[in-house]
């Protein structure tokens, strides 16, 4: 009977929504205290979680989703994007890395959680910078007295986009 049973051990089946790849049922997600990438169950998905890196609760949000980063070295201005139009608002900027999801930026005073800032992005050669809008998503400090803003795109940018400000930055460079 038991080698039957063996015999009969279903294929794996994928039910809908379930993460692509059959051997990582978990989905990823980014602790809001630590910043690193931490597994989530999709059935946690908004709950409160302990990160297992810094051990601080987190929020193991919905539709969680890690793109990858691509580490740069991008000069921009910002400012609250309540202050768009306030010129002495602007502060200079380096992007560090850049994903679809967000930028990290490194400047010299810091802006609280939660602010929206406008960042100008290079625009392609010869074009006005393209300007996004980003909400801080957390804020740490460099040895040297820096801030390091991880910040959240508002809206999410496409592969293309993303590919395009590379391009421009380091065109411009
Ligand atoms: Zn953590």
């Amino acid at each position: 009977m038991s080698s039957q049973l063996a015999a009969m051990k279903p294929a794996p089946t994928r039910s809908p929504g379930a993460p692509p790849s059959a051997d990582a049922p978990f989905a990823l997600c980014r602790c809001a205290g630590c910043d690193r990438e931490m597994k989530i169950l999709p059935a946690w998905a908004g709950k409160m979680v302990r990160c297992p890196y810094c051990k601080q609760p987190t929020q193991a949000y919905r539709n969680c989703r890690v793109y990858e980063r691509r580490p740069c070295a991008v000069e921009v201005a910002c400012q609250p994007a309540a202050a768009r139009t306030a010129d002495e608002a602007r502060w200079e900027a380096t992007v560090c890395d850049i994903s679809r999801g967000g930028v990290r930026l490194r400047l010299g005073r810091r802006f609280e959680k939660g602010a929206a800032l406008a960042v100008e992005l290079p625009g392609p050669a010869g074009e006005d910078p393209t300007v996004v809008f980003v909400r801080v998503a957390r804020l740490t400090r460099a040895a040297d007295g820096a801030w390091l803003l991880g910040c959240a795109f508002i809206s999410e940018l496409s592969e293309e986009e993303v590919r395009n400000i590379l391009a421009a930055a380091s065109a411009g460079a």
